[in-house]
């Protein structure tokens, strides 16, 4: 997979994504990831690639030329377009099913806004969807063009050491995760929970469904549904009088 990351800030994008688990997933050739800079694209003598907002009001726009010169030029135009992200606080809220998603497509491009944002027409032209990382305004959609390229790949094959490194992780199959504990087993006089020290792998799977579904219950109970819970886990939650027994 290629993963195109639209910046004035590559260098910021690159030093993040050199770094840990995506570094290597790039080094071993199982992503690709390119950051290219919308300012090598402005077309003038001084490299302007923001200007005032028609109407007025506060801050600078981003001009919709350098944005779309610099798609254009990732690609042929024989090829197919590869799907355009913006990331903008407008946009739909990421979640892990959406990193899931797009990890099966071939190529994604990420479009990272800055100042107050970027010229509409550009937009409606070039941009196949928005991506919100949160309700909340940043500076840039740098940081959350990277929280979606990194969500990506890891979903990507060969990426993370298994796949159960991240089934059975919060959100992927609907639930938080149980809590995690390391060596030593004694630290600041609180123990491990005995169970994952019983060698018992049937038990230690019933604690940490156990586990999973009652964190999610009492911290996002707006998580469960009928797909996520099995017959058992509704009976395990109605005994612990989390859910009722009519449920
Ligand atoms: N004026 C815009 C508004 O009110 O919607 C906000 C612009 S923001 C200061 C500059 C850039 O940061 C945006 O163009 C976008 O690319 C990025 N950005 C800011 N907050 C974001 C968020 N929550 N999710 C994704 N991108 C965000």
């Amino acid at each position: 997979m290629r993963i195109d990351i639209l910046t004035l800030f590559p260098a910021m994008c690159e030093a993040v994504m050199n770094e840990s688990i995506i570094g290597r997933a790039r080094k071993t050739g199982k992503v690709e990831i390119v950051c290219t800079n919308i300012r090598d694209f402005a077309g003038n003598k001084h490299n302007k690639v923001d200007d005032m907002p028609y109407g007025g009001g506060m801050g600078m726009v981003m001009a919709a030329d350098p944005i779309y010169n610099c798609y254009q030029s990732l690609y042929d135009r024989d090829e197919p377009k590869p799907h355009l992200i913006y990331l903008s606080p407008k946009g739909k809220t990421f979640c892990q099913q959406r990193a899931v998603e797009l990890s099966r497509l071939d190529r994604v491009v990420l479009l990272c806004g800055h100042y107050e944002g970027v010229d509409e027409r550009v937009l409606e032209e070039i941009v196949d969807e928005e991506i919100s990382l949160g309700d909340f305004v940043l500076t840039g959609g740098e940081l959350p063009a990277l929280a979606v390229a990194d969500a990506i790949c890891r979903m990507l094959p060969g990426v993370l050491s298994d796949d159960l490194c991240f089934t059975e992780e919060s959100h992927f199959a609907g639930l938080l995760e149980y809590p995690q504990y390391t060596r030593p087993a004694v630290w600041h006089e609180k123990s491990v929970p005995q169970v994952l020290l019983s060698g018992d792998h049937a038990k230690v799977d019933a604690w940490r469904r156990a586990q999973s579904l009652t964190l999610t219950m009492r911290r996002r109970p707006d998580l469960l549904n009928e797909k996520t819970l099995s017959a058992d886990d509704k009976k395990f939650l109605q005994k612990q009088k989390i859910l009722p027994e009519s449920e």
